[in-house]
């Protein structure tokens, strides 16, 4: 059974779930600009369509040093208690507009201390922003689980106590960790010793690996860290000759580690060069447990529908693609089992059971 045409309203509607979605990088642009006023900060146009354009084109530099550099005017607005509430009560209503169901939003706390919060304070602050906007979107009858990873920078020093604060805010909405930042020099074997006291706390962990940096930074995360999942992990394509798998990609396929891809991102980055070519439907079809995400809305201009859209469009993928993923989402979620399973067997599958 395949789908010839899937269109644009069954394709919001669909129940989705994303695992790979910075907070940081999915502001509105509205927001940003009335926030930047109230903070006194200079952006480079106070026009909130222009400001969108400006962040798409700065970001589609193909260079991830230059996209990552995107981020100074989103977290100029993220340093006190007003905006960092703002930004996650938005962020959830964002997602439920979006048909989102389970989210995991992430973002790295000693970004955000340059006011007066604590890293400490500053995921107080953000856990009741979202409190708030899943609120209101079950008031809305949108309802939408959002979770948090919380992200050391792989580039600086305090990874250690990032990872300190999503054991401590384990039972308060955190399900997991990551590290973000600039691939390149900085591996994440670095950050062992955080990663060991995760393992050690059984909080699970992803991290960004295989975007910039090739099968080594896989390999690191995976068997020497220890992670449950992968950012991104594109580049795991390079163990794989005419379909045939080495023995990474076949511990990545094998151990079902999932992959969070997220198309859009990787052709602003440079890893991928279009959607119909991005590993992300190769990796489907030989099995792997691929998720598809967003990574940053507001700077690759993208939301959940529009990936999907993507993919349908120009990569051939049917209605019962979009469920495989979505599933294999809630599949490898840091929520605990049951919890996953009640989603997909009482959200998912009945959403696109009545879109197809
Ligand atoms: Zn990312």
């Amino acid at each position: 059974m395949s789908s010839t045409r899937i269109d644009a309203d069954t394709l919001r509607r669909l129940p989705k779930a994303v695992l790979h979605d910075h907070l940081d990088g999915g502001l509105r642009p509205a927001t940003v600009v009335e926030l930047a006023e109230t903070v006194g900060h200079t952006l480079p146009t106070t026009d909130p369509d222009e400001l969108a354009a400006w962040y798409f084109d700065a970001a589609n530099s193909g260079d991830l040093v230059r996209y990552i550099a995107t981020f100074e005017h989103t977290l100029a607005v993220l340093q006190n208690r007003e905006g960092l509430l703002r930004a996650a009560e938005e962020y959830v209503l964002d997602l439920a507009a979006d048909g989102v169901v389970y989210g995991e939003v992430r973002y790295a706390p000693e970004l955000n201390t340059n006011g007066d919060l604590t890293m400490s304070e500053v995921v107080e602050t953000v856990q009741e922003g979202l409190a708030a906007g899943m609120a209101k979107a079950a008031a809305a009858g949108t309802p939408v689980q959002v979770r948090t990873l919380l992200c050391g920078m792989r580039m600086f020093d305090r990874v250690g106590e990032a990872a300190d604060l999503a054991v401590a805010f384990r039972d308060a909405g955190v399900v997991g960790f990551d590290i973000a930042g600039a691939e390149d020099g900085f591996p994440p074997a670095d950050h062992l010793a955080a990663f060991e006291h995760l393992r050690r706390e059984s909080v699970p962990f992803t991290i960004h690996a295989g975007e910039a940096h090739g099968l080594p930074s896989i390999h690191q995360a995976l068997q020497v860290c220890g992670a449950q999942r992968i950012g991104h992990g594109v580049r795991i394509t390079e163990d794989i000759v005419d379909g045939k798998l080495g023995r990474l990609a076949g511990w990545v396929r094998d151990r079902r580690i999932a992959l969070e891809m997220c198309p859009t991102s990787n052709l602003q980055t440079g890893a991928a060069t279009s959607i119909a070519g991005h590993p992300i439907t190769a990796l489907k079809d030989l099995g792997f447990r691929v998720t598809l995400n967003t990574d940053n809305r507001l700077v690759s201009g993208t939301t959940m529908t529009r990936e999907m859209s993507l993919l349908v469009e120009e990569a051939g993928w049917t209605v019962e693609d979009l469920r495989t993923v979505t599933v294999n989402a809630l599949k490898s979620a840091f929520i605990p089992y049951d919890e996953r399973k009640a989603l997909i067997e009482d959200v998912v599958l009945p959403g696109y059971a009545s879109a197809l």
